[in-house]
């Protein structure tokens, strides 16, 4: 009788062991090289290039995204899906750190793929890169045409200036607006004008005075991009964008209304036109609890010192969250930098590419590989993992309705 060796632990180190120069080399190459949202070419083209090279079919190109793509190893079986972001910040570089997702998520990928083909487990591995997490939600269509289906656990970490296994994120909704009104002299003929920066100041404004009435942990800002050409002319075209966030996706509906209903009464209130055009919204993340309690099993074993989440402390919002409404998820929090230096700074763009930061894409990259060992060796946890996702309340369609 052969025996099934279901602890691949030893094997996925070997095997991140043999990747890990590779893995630094294209982790630094995409962050000296930052592509924005959708112009990731060269990013997703490295990654692709890395998983072919370790035996995956890579499919570049997926649900009508040029810089997105699929690459799957293994046979039919349990599947573990590791998602990879590789987006910069507009203007900022890597200082969110996706150079380190990027490869954190295929280095899990192809640690997994090794162990699996080790062992004859069986079981398949997919890597899925997912274009534009900083605005655009290239997990949203992958979601949408069914890509994490089959998946039994999807897992990416976010490098952070914390190790926890469990990340908290807000549902967010990205507008972009612009008030349309006519220029004048603004000595000789200001009767003739109207204001569109004057309908900006009623819409700020208002929401200012909304921001008290809200729930706790809601967000809403935003920012100017144009704002008048000259002093002498009453400003006719204004615009920017602004985020409104929510814990959850069904008060984040409720706050839209109202930020659309806001913004409609300044456009009413100047006599300007105003085109209101929400970009894209994000659900909240749902961490799938087994997942959380494997991985932070893994992650103190390596040395990880994985600390327990404080539920909503310092969140922003990601596209992860859609994901976790799709397929039971993990998203956890990998340390780069000492507490206190947050993600969108300078430092934390040096960070990316530090020792310090390729150390912890190595060891993430294994917690991840390892969780993922676990369910696919263990009915058990698989089963568990399924039922905690069964009993997670809402969907996305319970509350975008039709437009889903
Ligand atoms: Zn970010
Ligand atoms: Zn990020």
């Amino acid at each position: 009788m052969t025996l099934v060796d279901t602890s691949l632990s030893p094997s996925i180190g070997r095997a991140l062991e043999l990747a890990a120069g590779e893995l630094r080399e294209v982790a630094a190459d995409i962050h000296h090289h930052p592509e924005t949202a959708f112009e990731e070419h060269r990013s997703a083209g490295l990654l692709c290039d890395l998983l072919e090279r370790h035996g995956f079919q890579v499919q570049r190109g997926a649900s009508g995204m040029e810089t997105a793509f699929i690459a799957t190893a293994g046979e039919a079986g349990p599947t573990i899906a590791f998602v990879c972001e590789y987006d910069a910040l507009r203007g900022l570089g890597h200082a969110c750190g996706h150079n380190l997702i990027g490869a954190g998520s295929a280095g899990a990928g192809i640690a997994l793929a090794a162990a699996l083909r080790e062992s004859g487990l069986g079981g398949r591995v997919k890597v899925v890169g997912s274009p534009a997490e900083e605005g655009g939600g290239g997990k949203i269509p992958l979601c949408h045409d069914g890509v994490f289906d089959d998946v039994d656990a999807a897992l990416i970490f976010h490098p952070s200036d914390r190790t926890i296994p469990v990340m908290y994120a807000l549902a967010c909704t990205h507008w972009r607006w612009a008030f349309t009104g006519r220029a004048a002299h603004a000595a000789a003929d200001p009767d003739q004008g109207l204001n569109a920066l004057d309908a900006f100041v009623h819409a700020y404004n208002g929401v200012a005075l909304w921001r008290q009435q809200l729930k706790d942990g809601a967000r809403v800002h935003g920012c100017v991009l144009e704002g008048g050409t000259a002093p002498n002319i009453i400003p006719e075209r204004t615009s920017g964008e602004f985020l409104t966030r929510a814990r959850d996706g069904a008060y984040l509906q409720e706050m839209n209304r109202r930020f659309r209903a806001i913004f409609a009464a300044a456009a009413e209130a100047t006599g300007t036109t105003l085109e209101l055009e929400e970009r894209d919204s994000y659900l909240d993340l749902r961490s799938n609890p087994v997942l959380a309690e494997r991985c932070t099993v893994h992650l103190a074993a390596l040395g990880l010192d994985p600390q327990p989440t404080i539920p909503w402390d310092r969140v922003g919002s990601t596209d992860v969250g859609d994901l976790s409404y799709a397929c039971p998820t993990l998203h956890p929090e990998v340390a780069i930098v000492d507490e206190g230096v947050s993600c969108h700074t300078h430092e934390f763009r040096h960070a990316a590419d530090s020792a310090r930061g390729y150390d912890a894409l190595i060891r993430g990259a294994e917690a991840l590989a390892r969780t993922g060992a676990d369910v696919v060796g263990d009915a058990a946890v698989r089963q568990a993992v399924r039922s905690a996702f069964a009993m997670q309340p809402g969907r996305r369609s319970e509350w975008r309705g039709s437009t889903v």
